[in-house]
């Protein structure tokens, strides 16, 4: 990769917990044990997790949310800037914790529902060849690649990749 930026860094739980302490209190919205909590989960990830996914690990974190109060601080989570929202287009949306990385793609298990990230200097190269081929002058696309992940296809039995 050519790109110069620090690829791939990440906050940590405990900084993504601090970081929407101080964003909150700037705010001036209240800052709870459940949100911190929300945060950490979603901000120490390194997956796409959607709300019921979130709401799952909470459990782990020995706190508990309705699914009103998720939702509404993933909405305050991407507001921030600290977590990023996805659609790939199955009817629900999957949050991941914003990071250091210019761009990247997605490749979506339909099976499993894995998320796979990648990024190919090619394509990025592509979408501007295209774009210029059409006297559009390009400034950001996405692509979401939809299929069967390795693991499915072999027949795994799913439990262990349940996400
Ligand atoms: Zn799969
Ligand atoms: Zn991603």
């Amino acid at each position: 990769m050519s790109t110069g930026a620090v690829v791939g860094t990440a906050r940590t739980a405990q900084q993504g917990r601090d970081a929407f302490r101080t964003w909150l209190r700037a705010q001036s919205l209240p800052v709870t044990n459940q949100r911190l909590a929300i945060a950490e989960v979603v901000i120490g990830s390194a997956d796409h997790l959607s709300a019921e996914e979130v709401a799952a690990q909470l459990d782990t974190h020995g706190e508990k949310a309705g699914t009103a109060t998720v939702y509404r601080t993933l909405d305050l989570l991407v507001k921030s800037g600290l977590v990023v929202e996805r659609d790939f287009g199955e009817g629900f949306r999957r949050f991941e914790a914003a990071r250091d990385v210019p761009h990247h793609e997605h490749l979506l298990c339909t099976v499993c529902g894995a998320v796979q990230e990648f990024r190919d200097e090619r394509l990025e190269r592509m979408t501007t060849i295209i774009a210029e081929s059409h006297d559009f002058a390009r400034h950001r696309h996405r692509l979401v690649i939809q299929g069967v992940c390795g693991a499915c296809r072999r027949g795994a039995t799913g439990t262990d990749r349940a996400r």
